[in-house]
């Protein structure tokens, strides 16, 4: 299968890591063609995937993972649903999807939360690293949503399955979330304001440079995952997805 197809973009080539070196998120890779080239491509940085084509006035949306690389199941998910959308002819993708599965492949290769001993979810608002290198992608190319997907261990904040957003100034953040905590079931967090709670963070930044962003969690030791909570990142995944009616 030639993989020529692909649109990628590399966002940084600092980033790199072998992913196969975790053993425990190597596991649930998919032993296909798709997977084994995304890997490849991880090496050498972190990499934007594009999915559907170029129509104006249709929605333009993205999904990351991997920002803490120590959360596995949502970085498993976004494979699964790479491998669903390139199942799937272009003209049933109603606009464009962005996937970076992997934000920083060394930390997931490491099975870390931390890239260079910080928390790229913490550095969003600060120029020089991946975490505003994507805030300020997202906002040139002018992507409609951003969701980003994480877990969270027990004991930890949130210690539950939820999804967070903001009411300001991007109200669409609220009303994403409020539809996938509807139809998964995760408990929905509302902040006010963005920036407020979380300085840093990926998903406030989005929020305050005018893009709707959500930050969604599923229960998981970190380091670790099982098929529980890859199922329900996945559906989370897809209740995003459902929300802009990006999958005909
Ligand atoms: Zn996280």
């Amino acid at each position: 299968m030639s993989m020529d197809k692909f649109d990628i973009k590399y966002l940084s080539n600092k980033t790199g890591g072998d992913i196969s070196l975790n053993r425990i998120l190597n596991q649930y890779v998919p032993k296909t063609e798709l997977s084994k080239f995304i890997l490849e491509k991880a090496l050498k940085g972190t990499v934007i995937y594009k999915f559907g084509d170029d129509v104006y006035s249709k929605n333009r949306i993205a999904i990351l993972s991997g920002v803490h690389g120590n959360e596995l199941a949502p970085q498993i998910a976004s494979l699964h649903i790479m491998e669903k959308l390139n199942s799937l002819d272009s003209s049933k993708i109603d606009g464009i999807i962005y996937i970076i599965p992997f934000v920083s492949p060394y930390s997931s290769m490491r099975n870390s939360r931390y890239f260079d001993g910080r928390d790229l979810n913490r550095m969003a608002s600060i120029s020089g690293n991946i975490s505003n290198d994507l805030v300020q992608y997202f906002k040139n190319i002018k992507v409609d949503a951003v969701g980003d997907f994480h877990s969270t261990a027990p004991n930890a904040n949130p210690g539950v399955e939820a999804v967070f957003s903001t009411k300001k100034p991007s109200k669409l953040s609220y009303e994403i979330a409020s539809h996938i905590s509807e139809n998964v079931g995760s408990k929905l967090i509302a902040y006010e304001n963005a920036g407020n709670v979380f300085n840093g963070a990926l998903e406030d930044e989005l929020n305050l440079n005018g893009i709707p962003a959500v930050t969604c969690e599923v229960l998981s030791q970190n380091g670790h995952l099982n098929n529980k909570s890859l199922k329900q990142s996945l559906l989370q995944m897809n209740s995003y997805l459902d929300y802009f009616n990006m999958i005909l």
